[in-house]
């Protein structure tokens, strides 16, 4: 199974990825966490990286198309993976799309998680605070100013991908602001239909 989360920051994708990963039993490709050990590892990666991201932007198409290629011939891939946060622009679109296709494989699913923007500055505090409350460190992006600014940076390079994947007859929107569990439901529901289909298919 490959699949892809789509949506804004805040919307869920990490946390639907964490439980997809124990029902499908596919390794969870976040971006963002790749970048985030670059940064704490102090990797030449990390230090390109460490000022664009502390200021809501996104990383550069060539750094990240990288990393995911290098990702996806692991091991723990062969069977599938769990796309968040990545693709976030056209051109990583495009080229994940021949990432795939050269080694022969395809994308079953990507998932929209629709949600009402209000919502998402308040979950992002929140996130933050539980992580200080965990003792866990706090991102330093989790905060209500760098916040606008990644939303902009969604809405501007990000969410034309809802129409790129639309075109293609691979996008499939479920309704992020209902509960963790709700959402877990309705995502599981639409993959058992994707590999109804893949089977008929075969
Ligand atoms: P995330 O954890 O997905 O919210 O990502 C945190 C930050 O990492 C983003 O605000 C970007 O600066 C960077 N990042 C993560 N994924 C990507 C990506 N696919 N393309 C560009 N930048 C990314």
């Amino acid at each position: 199974m490959r699949l892809i989360l789509l949506g804004p920051p805040g919307a869920g994708k990490g946390t639907q990825a964490q439980r997809l990963v124990e029902s499908y039993n596919i390794p969870q490709l976040s971006t963002g966490d790749m970048l985030r050990a670059a940064v704490k590892a102090g990797t030449e990666v990390g230090k390109r990286a460490k000022a664009v991201m502390d200021a809501g932007e996104l990383v550069s198409d060539e750094i990240v198309n990288a990393i995911v290629a290098e990702r996806i011939d692991q091991p723990d891939c062969a069977n599938g993976f769990i796309l968040d946060g990545y693709p976030r622009t056209l051109q990583q679109a495009d080229a994940v799309g021949d990432m795939l296709s050269r080694r022969k494989q395809k994308l079953d699913a990507v998932i929209e998680l629709v949600v009402d923007d209000k919502a998402l500055v308040g979950r992002i505090v929140k996130r933050a605070k539980d992580a200080e409350a965990a003792g866990q460190s706090v991102r330093k992006d989790d905060n209500p100013q760098v916040f606008d600014e990644r939303l902009r940076e969604y809405y501007k390079k990000t969410a034309p991908l809802i129409g790129y994947y639309y075109a293609k007859g691979r996008l499939e929107g479920v309704d992020g602001m209902a509960s963790i569990d709700e959402v877990t439901s309705q995502i599981e529901a639409l993959l058992r239909g994707v590999r109804g289909k893949a089977k008929a298919d075969a």
